[in-house]
C-alpha cells in the first residue's frame, strides 16, 4: 500500500510502498478514506525538537482520520466489516490507575497514533478497537476525519456549563473556530475570538459570523469585552495560542471567579503575573488535553445530530496524498483551515 513515512531525521517525508499492516486480536484494519493534517504532523514533517523527542523512525504519521473497517480482530465485539469509524488518537493501556478511574485520555502509558505507532497517512491503518468511534453509515469522510480536533475544542470548552456564558477564544485556527461554533451551539450568550493572523480572523468572520473577531495587535480587545460585560469581564476564556501574550490576555479578559481552559501548548515556559491574574481573581484554571473517552465524542455527536453547527467549512483545502508536500507546507504557512489528504 501507499504510505507517507518519516524515514530520515530531517525535514520532509517519503511516500512509498509498504506492506498492509497486520492486525492483532484487539484491532481493526481500516481502509482510510480521509485524513486531516494536524499541527503535530507539521512538527513531524519539519522535524522540530518536539518530534525529535518523541518519534522512533521509520514511522507512518497522520492520526486524524476516518475510514471503513475491512478486517476485524478475533477478540473484537461490536464492530463488523463495512462499519465506518473515526479514530481517537490516544491509545490507552486500559490497566493503569488513570485508565481504571475513567481518565483514559491521560493514561500513564499513553501511546499516540502517528507518533508512537504507525498512523494513517496511508491506504490502510491498524486501529486498536479501544480507539475506534463508530460513525453512522454514509457519514461524510471529511467530517469523520475532523472529529478528533473538534473533540479537542469540546474538551477545553465543556469543563463546566457554557449556556448563557460570555467567552473568548484566544487563537482562531481550526480548533478555535470549532470552539466558537460549539460554544454558540451550546447556548453561549456572547463569543469573542482573537488572533494576530488576518487570514484566520477572516476565516472566523466567514464561518462564525455571530462571534466578534478581533486582532489584539490592532484592536482594543479589553475595551470591547468591558463594553459587552459592563466591565465585569468574561465568564470563560479558552486559550489556544500557547503564547505568553495570549495567556496573559486570557486572564486579563476574565471576570472574577471565571474559568480559563489552557489548551494551546507553549513551546517554552511562560511568565504570568499570578497575583492579579489568578489569585485575587479567584480564577479557575483547567489544563485540557485530548478528548474525554468517550464523553467528548458523545457530546459532539449530539450537537452534530441536532444540526447545531456545521464544522465542514473549516476544511479549506483538499489534496490527494501524492501532493503531501504542498499540503503540509500550506498548513505550516498558517494560511489554511483544516487540510484533508486522500490516500
Ligand atoms: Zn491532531
Ligand atoms: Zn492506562
Amino acid at each position: 500500500m501507499k504510505a507517507l513515512l518519516k524515514t530520515e531525521p530531517q525535514q520532509g517525508a517519503t511516500l512509498m510502498d509498504v506492506p498492509i499492516p497486520e492486525i492483532g486480536p484487539d484491532d481493526l484494519l481500516v481502509k482510510v478514506q480521509a485524513a486531516a493534517i494536524c499541527g503535530t504532523d507539521n512538527h513531524i514533517y519539519d522535524w522540530t525538537p518536539w518530534a525529535q523527542e518523541r518519534l522512533t523512525l521509520p514511522m507512518i504519521f497522520g492520526h486524524e482520520y476516518c475510514g471503513e473497517v475491512v478486517q476485524v480482530g478475533a477478540n473484537v465485539r461490536g464492530f463488523v466489516e463495512g462499519d465506518m469509524v473515526a479514530a481517537e488518537t490516544h491509545i490507552p493501556c486500559l490497566q493503569c490507575h488513570q485508565c481504571r478511574t475513567g481518565r483514559q485520555h491521560t493514561c500513564e502509558q499513553m501511546k499516540i497514533i502517528g507518533v508512537h505507532v504507525d498512523g494513517a497517512f496511508s491506504e490502510y491503518a491498524r486501529l486498536p478497537v479501544a480507539c475506534a468511534w463508530k460513525l453512522a453509515p454514509g457519514t461524510n469522510p471529511d467530517l469523520g476525519a475532523i472529529l478528533e480536533p473538534i473533540g479537542v475544542a469540546a474538551n477545553g470548552l465543556f469543563k463546566d456549563r457554557i449556556d448563557g456564558a460570555s467567552l473568548a477564544v484566544i487563537g482562531c485556527g481550526p480548533i478555535g473556530i470549532f470552539c466558537a461554533q460549539l460554544a454558540l451551539a451550546a447556548g453561549a450568550r456572547r463569543v469573542f475570538v482573537t488572533d494576530v493572523s488576518e487570514y484566520r480572523l477572516e476565516m472566523a468572520r466567514r464561518i462564525v459570523p455571530e462571534a466578534t473577531a478581533l486582532n489584539p495587535a490592532r484592536d482594543d480587545v479589553r475595551a470591547a469585552v468591558d463594553e459587552a460585560t459592563s466591565g465585569r469581564g468574561l465568564d470563560v476564556v479558552i486559550e489556544l495560542s500557547g503564547s505568553g501574550p495570549g495567556t496573559a490576555q486570557a486572564f486579563d479578559l476574565l471576570a472574577k471567579g471565571g474559568r480559563v481552559s489552557l489548551v494551546g501548548l507553549p513551546s517554552q515556559p511562560i511568565t504570568l503575573e499570578m497575583t492579579s491574574a489568578i489569585i485575587y481573581r479567584e480564577a479557575v484554571v483547567y489544563g485540557s488535553t485530548g478528548r474525554l473517552m468517550w464523553d467528548t465524542w458523545y457530546r459532539v455527536e449530539g450537537l452534530l445530530k441536532e444540526g447545531k453547527f456545521d464544522p465542514l467549512p473549516v476544511i479549506t483545502h483538499r489534496f490527494p496524498m501524492e501532493e503531501y508536500a504542498q499540503a503540509l507546507e500550506l498548513t505550516m504557512s498558517g494560511n489554511a483551515g483544516k487540510v484533508i489528504l486522500y490516500p
